[in-house]
């Protein structure tokens, strides 16, 4: 089994045309330990494995891991299914399957990466989009490696049709339940997730989304949002009773840093940290902004926007901004004892997030 080849690209939802900045490690590739491994693959640069690439397509398995899919491959390319961690959704609500597709050459044993198609994970047609999945997506674990290798075997000897179906099986068993997959792994109640029309400020599309916002420390459980919001599912327009006078005193908030001395009295704004993904316009990686109505009782998701933050004026209309590098420098003792002063946190900000001041 191979070791820490580490695959990058970017690729579009195949639905609302979002742009995907996507990473993970492949185990695919045999390393040849002391030369080949750790090979970093992005679209276009050929690595070398030291073998003839099209070998790994020439038994119903491959490395006692991974098992043929497809009957028929293209030729000159190999298409590998992700990870099974490594399946996510796209904010507007379509699972996806990444499929890492590599130009194979014998002759100069390399493998380039060509581009990561993104797939609608739900649909029939992935199976027919890949070479080589990982046995994970396929066969249980039942915790003994005789049995997990006499189980790989037996799915190998399927026909494509079954083979393509138990493909298509271990999709729809991953993303079964929004509730169990929209959360990341261990990040659970922490987290709020908004949901409602979301714009994009760059080209005005308005699209409904569901978007993650950490609103609530994950250690020390402090709530942006004051005492009233624990984390969970948010719409817009629905109004939580909450007391709010928190936001009188001019303070940092769990993770969020608060960029003015006072906030407004009816309106309170939130900026999300710079995520992996932007808008199918084109106009970079985007934040999501989220405005709330505010009274001393209660609070309301007015609206949601996605941001690109390029400058300190971009921010100005922001109360408070996710930034834990700021918020642990906050937190450090300092040499001099002296209180941070809010130009140096904002300095700091800039540089976090390479910001023009
Ligand atoms: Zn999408
Ligand atoms: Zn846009």
């Amino acid at each position: 089994m191979g070791a820490f080849d580490e695959y990058a690209g970017t690729a579009r939802c195949p639905l609302c045309g979002d742009i995907h900045r996507l990473s993970g490690q492949t185990k695919i590739f045999l390393p040849e330990f002391g030369e080949l491994h750790a090979r970093y693959f992005v679209p276009g640069t050929p690595q070398p494995v030291g073998y003839p690439p099209s070998e790994m397509l020439a038994a119903p398995t491959w490395d006692d891991n991974w098992w043929r899919v497809r009957a028929q491959p293209e030729p000159g390319c190999l298409a590998v299914a992700v990870d099974r961690d490594e399946l996510f959704a796209c904010s507007c609500g379509l699972p996806l399957a990444p499929v890492l597709r590599f130009a194979i050459d014998d002759q100069s044993r390399t493998v380039t990466l060509l581009e990561i198609e993104l797939l609608d994970a739900l649909a029939s047609q992935v199976a027919a989009r890949v070479d080589l999945a990982d046995a994970a997506l396929g066969v249980p674990w039942k915790g003994d490696y005789t049995v997990f290798a006499h189980d790989l075997a037996l799915l190998a000897a399927l026909s494509p049709t079954e083979r393509a179906l138990r493909l298509q099986q271990a999709l729809v068993e991953r993303f079964e339940g929004p509730e169990r997959w929209h959360f990341a792994a261990g990040m659970k109640l922490a987290w709020t997730e908004l949901s409602g029309p979301i714009q994009c400020e760059a080209c005005g599309t308005v699209r409904e989304r569901v978007s993650d916002l950490p609103l609530t420390h994950p250690f020390d459980n402090t709530s942006v949002l004051g005492e009233g919001w624990r984390g969970g599912r948010l719409r817009t327009g629905v109004r939580i009773t909450a007391p709010m006078g928190w936001r009188a005193a001019d303070e940092n908030r769990g993770y969020f840093l608060r960029l003015r001395p006072s906030v407004p009295a009816s309106t309170l704004t939130l900026c999300g940290g710079r995520e992996s993904w932007g808008c199918g316009c084109g106009a970079g990686w985007a934040s999501v902004l989220a405005r709330f109505n505010v009274d001393d009782d209660g609070f309301a998701l007015a609206w949601l926007h996605r941001r690109v933050v390029r400058t300190l004026a971009d921010l100005d209309d922001v109360d408070l901004i996710y930034s834990p590098a700021c918020i642990l420098m906050l937190s450090a003792p300092r040499l001099d004892g002296r209180p941070v002063e809010r130009a140096e946190v904002l300095r700091q900000l800039c540089r976090g997030w390479n910001l023009a001041e």
